[in-house]
């Protein structure tokens, strides 16, 4: 067993401290993390405050994980001491169902296990609950570990491993590129991501956002057009243009607004995760025969060949670095959509 420094919470309502965690032992084919810098995404929120149920505390949030290798077991073939290594919403699954064996971990039916709040085995996790990035090392199966290419900076990496791959994996999935119409709600840690992603594949770019506030950002980008939601005429204006739109806002929305601006058989992908239901007309499924669907992260493979994208098209989250004494007040500013787009915590300041 070794430890490691952490930052955890502790009730709903409770602020970060600085805790003592540990970690196992090395086992044949795992590897060792020096984690340097961590992302944090809405759903670390949604799970420090209890917002989807189910949250066990202390709760060590933090799955958009880059550092460096600083031990690897007897066994590993795919990583050395001293690589550029990257962990992200997963740390493990069953590894023989259809949706694994398809390269789709995040979809295993015995339920993958995550990097935190996933009950385990304490010998894979002392106290039986995982523990995820905001500490300054994590032990994770070499196959659940990505490579960072060189030419990504480690604290830009960070946010791809979920933000990255979240947009990338239904981008893909749903064939953006040229001649597609996309849309993208919300313009946050997500969002943003997905602005920049979807444009290097090619296709036609625009952002959803409540207000024109970030509008130059998104052009920036690689949006063509920027619309406020908050604005009505944006919705009788965008009416039937999309082939796809992608949601990414993590509170509930008026989804027969947004439903309404696909064309003949375009689809809307929920990306968040508000705590509360969310409601549709069905006259607008049927109408132009609309799809309705959502999408989890991205397996394994298919984040290597996001990190692998980013890199050859120099893409990158825009981030703002911050110390972990200043976790809670990040929080804050997320939840009020004031994010400049993902904060990053230094782990050196652990
Ligand atoms: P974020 O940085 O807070 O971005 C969310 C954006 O949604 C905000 O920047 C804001 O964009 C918009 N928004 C927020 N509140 C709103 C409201 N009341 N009405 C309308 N728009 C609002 O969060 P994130 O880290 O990108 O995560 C977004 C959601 O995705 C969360 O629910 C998270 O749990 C979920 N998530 C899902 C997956 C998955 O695999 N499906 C993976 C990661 C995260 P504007 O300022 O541009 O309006
Ligand atoms: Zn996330």
């Amino acid at each position: 067993m070794s430890t490691a420094a952490a930052y955890a919470v502790s009730a709903p309502d409770g602020a970060f401290e600085k805790i003592t965690i540990e970690r196992r032992d090395l086992g044949p084919h795992d590897v060792l993390i020096d984690i340097k810098y961590v992302g944090i995404c809405h759903s670390d929120i949604h799970t420090a405050r209890n917002e989807w149920g189910g949250t066990r505390y202390p709760c060590v949030p933090g799955h958009e994980i880059a550092g460096s290798v600083a031990a690897v077991g007897s066994a590993v073939t795919k990583y050395r001491v001293g690589d550029r290594v990257g962990v992200g919403c997963m740390v493990d699954s069953c590894g023989v169902c259809a949706p694994c064996l398809a390269d789709e971990e995040q979809y295993c039916t015995a339920g993958s296990t995550m990097t935190y709040n996933s009950q385990v085995d304490p010998a894979v996790q002392p106290g039986g609950n995982t523990l995820g990035g905001y500490s300054t090392q994590v032990v994770v199966t070499e196959n659940f570990v990505l490579r960072i290419p060189d030419g990504l900076e480690l604290e830009v990496a960070a946010p791809l491993l979920c933000a990255g791959i979240t947009l990338y994996s239904p981008l893909r999935h749903w064939d953006a590129g040229p001649g597609k119409k996309v849309a993208i709600i919300g313009m946050g840690g997500l969002g943003h991501v997905g602005v920049k992603i979807a444009a290097a594949m090619g296709a036609e770019v625009t952002v959803l956002s409540q207000s024109l506030s970030k509008q130059e950002d998104g052009k920036l980008f690689g949006a063509s057009s920027y619309y406020a939601t908050n604005d009505k005429q944006t919705f009788r204006e965008l009416r039937s243009r999309f082939d796809l739109i992608i949601n990414t806002v993590s509170a509930n929305l008026p989804l027969d607004n947004y439903l309404r601006l696909l064309g003949l058989n375009g689809t809307l992908v929920i990306l968040g995760l508000p705590e509360n239901p969310l409601s549709v007309q069905p006259f607008n499924l049927a109408g132009y025969r609309r799809s309705l669907s959502g999408s989890m992260i991205g397996g394994i493979a298919q984040t290597q060949e996001m990190l692998d994208f980013c890199a050859e098209h120099g893409i990158g989250p825009e981030i703002e670095l911050i110390s972990a004494d200043e976790i809670d007040g990040a929080y804050d500013r997320v939840v009020a959509s004031d994010v400049r787009y993902r904060f990053v915590i230094d782990v050196s300041t652990m």
